[in-house]
């Protein structure tokens, strides 16, 4: 990054002094200055850092986000992003299962008693106040979420971890489909029906070697 800044300031000075000689590069320069603008102006934290992580605000495709995506669409899923029609710009909206999935980061989102969530050293009164305000309006918009009809599920940061990424994903299907898909009549049977039709031949299947045991036994 250090090096295209370098670059972009010895394009801009090199510009400005043709721009010297001829007034007719003078859009050039424009967009050069702005350019080297954008370029010292974005990076403003370094990658990594918390001020980085913190700088970063929900409704871009951070990496979390795309995790959960790409697993619920490799299922078959499909859903809206960030939808703003909604509080709080829920990540994925399933609007066949009246579903929202809000993926949180940890930190960002206070989550409680996770070992990722810990108060910064600095500033510590600032970033309380600030993530209470948070978690406080992660709630206001759950309740008015739920008041609207909407099933609310949150994925953590920390559930996606190497460890527990599989069984949440897989979880958070069945937390999906367990909600009845709106207006589904007839036609075909949706995913939960689908579900619970394997549960019920899985029952009766059951039942059903108990009985072939005994009738063995008897013969
Ligand atoms: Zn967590």
């Amino acid at each position: 990054m250090g090096n295209m800044t370098a670059s972009a300031q010895t394009k801009s000075a090199e510009t400005e002094s043709a721009q010297a000689k001829s007034t007719q590069q003078k859009s050039t320069q424009t967009k050069s200055t702005r350019r080297q603008r954008e370029l010292t102006e974005k990076p403003r934290y370094a990658k990594g850092t918390r001020s980085y992580t913190m700088s970063r605000i929900r409704g871009k495709d951070t990496s979390i986000e795309r995790i959960v995506r790409s697993y619920l669409f490799a299922h078959g899923m499909r859903f809206r992003k960030n939808d703003k029609r909604y509080p709080g710009h829920p990540d994925v909206v399933l609007p066949k299962y009246r579903t929202i999935v809000f993926v949180n980061g940890c930190f960002w989102h206070m989550h409680e008693g996770c070992g990722n969530h810990t108060m910064p050293k600095t500033n510590t009164a600032f970033w309380r106040a600030k993530l209470q305000r948070n978690r406080e309006r992660d709630r206001r918009q759950h309740d008015e979420l739920q008041r609207m009809g909407w099933h609310v599920i949150d994925v953590w940061e920390c559930e996606l971890g190497n460890a527990m990424r599989a069984s949440r994903l897989e979880r958070l299907v069945e937390q999906i489909v367990a909600h009845a898909p709106v207006g589904a009549s007839g036609g075909t049977m949706n995913a939960a029906e689908h579900i619970q039709h394997q549960q019920t031949a899985a029952r009766s299947e059951h039942d059903g070697t108990g009985e072939n045991g005994e009738n063995k036994e008897t013969t």
